[in-house]
């Protein structure tokens, strides 16, 4: 990636000292999003590598994977899968449990969301422990897709996330690192 665009980033992203809670350095993507140029960049550059995969679906992770997922999906011409909170997606789902950098959660995705053997991207805004990508992979592997790769516009590579993810087999493509968490 060119220092042009890494710039670009990095002037975008908000850095947010203490939040949610005392220590952490809180990477608010919304003033990245609210940049025309820089939420183009990104998008551009996240799926760069994909192009002519044979990539059929994107999933994002609510709710800023959302964003970034539904952009990438229109761009790449595929369809989108929201990996969701738990209790929020109405037909036959599979749940995960998963760890957080703050807590504890549940994740859920259809069980039709994907026919078996589809090849599906991966994207959220950030990877700090990857606990939320790890379930998010084991999630979508459940039902049947081919987890070709996950993506993220931020990486906080001390927190071991992007390793924890190619672990499972699944490349990880991340844009800008921030050392520390
Ligand atoms: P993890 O499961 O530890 O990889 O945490 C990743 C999830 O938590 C992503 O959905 C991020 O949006 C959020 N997150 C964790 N740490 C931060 C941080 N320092 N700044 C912004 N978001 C974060």
């Amino acid at each position: 990636m060119d220092s042009t665009l890494r710039k670009t980033l990095e002037d975008s992203i908000r850095n947010i000292p203490d939040y949610p809670k005392p220590g952490i350095m809180f990477r608010d993507i919304t003033t990245m999003l609210g940049n025309a140029r820089a939420f183009r960049r990104a998008v551009d550059e996240l799926v760069h590598p994909f192009i002519g995969m044979g990539i059929t679906q994107v999933a994002g992770i609510e709710a800023r994977g959302f964003i970034l997922g539904g952009a990438m999906a229109h761009q790449l011409s595929c369809g989108f899968i929201p990996v969701r909170k738990k209790g929020k997606l109405p037909h036959d789902k599979v749940t995960i449990a998963y760890s957080l950098e703050y807590g504890i959660d549940e994740m859920e995705v259809h069980t039709d969301a994907v026919t078996k053997g589809e090849k599906v991207l991966l994207v959220d805004d950030l990877i700090a422990t990857g606990g939320t990508a790890e379930a998010a992979v084991k999630l979508l592997h459940k039902i049947g897709a081919d987890v070709v790769a996950a993506c993220f516009v931020v990486d906080l590579p001390d927190l071991g996330g992007a390793k924890k993810i190619k672990a499972l087999g699944v490349p990880v493509r991340t844009l800008i690192e921030y050392e520390g968490d």
